[in-house]
């Protein structure tokens, strides 16, 4: 039996503030158990065939009781798995990661702990909060809003707490304000302290509700602050007027559906995130070998030396065409006899990993603009090799067989449908919870329509941005209006388009 179990501290809620180990540990893991603080998004560190199990509590659905959750880790590891047991924020701050190490060592099994950075620090920190402050708060102190009230007796020592503390910060505390705040009142702390509650901090959800002691339960009544949130008790508070930093960025609040495949999409995403905005990504698309099986493919490549120019179309192409040389044991030296075109710069920086540095650099998107671009290089009898998706628009090769070239094309990829989960798309875009859809390819916009099923009308309050005028156009053909198109036809340009929308 060599299994063994991490217990691992997951961060507060923005998946990337996981710790360094705690990455690691999810990429060797055989069975990863998380409840409902950690994010999904940091499965897809762990294999991908990694066993996922959910043991926190889902609507209609009770969560697993302590000692079974416990239990199953050990269980796991007997079996001589590579256990990640993540929890959110720290596994050790109430997050019962004792208990668990408890059962783990009663069972004989090895463990290791991953520290996480904690919600009790990392919430007010994302509220523009500093828990301490040389001037104004030199201790801060970390408690259980959990207490039950009508127990009689409390573990908290209020007197004390009250007042020794500058800074108090409670967890799991919202439902509990109205005992948490009399008692801090009772034994001597201001009710003018100001206060907050920050909850789902550090995700793109976040929602700050500024206070004091003495109006804070029925503050939080009046704007239905729901768990899960910290409270935030102390003069430090006042500081979030001048540090705040996070939840004023320009596409704070504004959800946005990233309709790519999911290899692609990662890119918008992080851009989109950087600016504030919580990012839904329906990889309504993926990339899949083309029907052809590689025939037209392999058949170019077996007479690769034979051609004089080779335009690459898009980043997908590049990587499913060098991807296929690899298998077939070859690189890019056998492209030596050619010219290389790239349409657009990104196709551009693509090739450069694979060695490779583009002749051309046509940046219009449009057949008659790269015609006109590569008009001086291809002549007459020019023997050309477009590599690219199955379904592509014909005007480029058409265009230059009319320039007397002999045109090639290869299939190198479809792109097909992802079996997304397409009920959650439809219930948000139902619940009026998208703001935008991101288009950028033709392609993602007949999927999405066929993910929602046709019903437009689901999209009638959203905003639409697409990377450039095809995309523009497939929109409008298909009853779609479009609101934002990017000038420059890139990821950064409608990035940038969207940001100052
Ligand atoms: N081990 C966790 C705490 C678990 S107790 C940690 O170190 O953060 C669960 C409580 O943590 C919640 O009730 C809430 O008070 C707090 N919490 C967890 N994640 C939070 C977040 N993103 N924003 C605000 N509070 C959070």
């Amino acid at each position: 039996m060599n299994g063994m179990v991490y217990l691992v501290g997951a961060g507060p809620g923005d998946y990337r503030l996981i710790t360094l180990k705690g990455k690691e540990c999810l990429e060797k893991a055989d069975v990863v158990i998380c409840d409902y603080l950690a994010d999904k998004r940091l499965l897809a560190f762990a294999p991908e065939n990694v066993e996922y199990i959910y043991v926190g509590k889902k609507a209609g659905n009770h969560a697993m009781r302590q000692e079974d959750i416990s239990q199953l880790i050990a269980d796991k590891a007997k079996e001589g798995k590579c256990v990640v047991r993540l929890k959110g924020g720290d596994p050790f701050v109430f997050g019962r990661g004792g208990e668990e190490a408890e059962v783990l060592k009663n069972n004989g099994v090895k463990f290791e702990i991953v520290p996480g950075v904690t919600s009790a620090i990392a919430a007010p920190a994302y509220a523009g909060i500093p828990v301490t402050n040389r001037k104004v708060a030199v201790s801060f102190a970390v408690v259980t809003g959990h207490e039950d009230p009508t127990k009689g007796k409390s573990d908290i020592n209020w007197e004390k707490l009250s007042t020794a503390v500058d800074t108090l910060v409670f967890l799991m505390g919202v439902g509990n304000l109205p005992h948490i705040t009399s008692q801090l009142i009772k034994y001597g702390r201001s009710a003018d302290t100001p206060a907050a509650l920050v909850r789902w901090g550090t995700k793109a959800q976040q929602e700050v509700l500024i206070t004091t002691v003495g109006k804070a339960a029925e503050d939080v009544i009046k704007h239905n602050l729901k768990p899960p949130a910290v409270f935030v008790v102390g003069n430090v508070v006042n500081l979030r007027s001048t540090i705040q930093w996070f939840d004023n960025k320009p596409l704070f609040g504004k959800n946005i559906l990233i309709t790519r495949a999911r290899s692609q999409a990662s890119k918008l995403t992080t851009a989109l995130e950087e600016l504030g905005a919580n990012c839904i990504e329906a990889p309504a698309i993926k990339i899949a070998p083309p029907d052809d099986n590689y025939v037209s493919l392999d058949n170019a490549i077996t007479k690769i030396h034979d051609y004089d120019w080779i335009i690459f179309t898009s980043t997908n192409g590049v990587e499913r065409f060098f991807a296929r040389l690899n298998e077939k044991n070859l690189d890019a030296r056998c492209l030596s006899n050619a010219k290389i075109a790239a349409i657009g710069t990104a196709t551009a920086d693509k090739l450069k990993n694979y060695g490779i540095i583009a002749d051309k650099i046509p940046t219009m998107f449009k057949a008659e603009g790269i015609l006109e671009v590569l008009q001086n290089d291809i002549q007459k009898g020019s023997k050309v090799l477009i590599p690219r998706a199955q379904k592509a628009r014909e005007a480029l090769p058409i265009g230059l067989r009319q320039m007397g070239a002999i045109v090639d094309v290869a299939e190198t990829y479809c792109t097909k449908m992802a079996d997304t989960n397409k009920d959650d798309i439809k219930d948000l875009l139902k619940n009026n919870q998208i703001d935008m859809v991101t288009f950028t390819s033709s392609s993602t916009v007949e999927n999405l329509l066929k993910l929602i099923d046709d019903e437009k009308t689901l999209l009638n309050n959203v905003k639409t941005a697409v990377i450039g005028p095809i995309t523009a156009k497939t929109c409008k053909n298909n009853g779609l209006k479009v609101d934002i198109e990017a000038d420059v036809y890139t990821i950064d340009g409608l990035v940038n388009k969207i940001k100052n929308f």
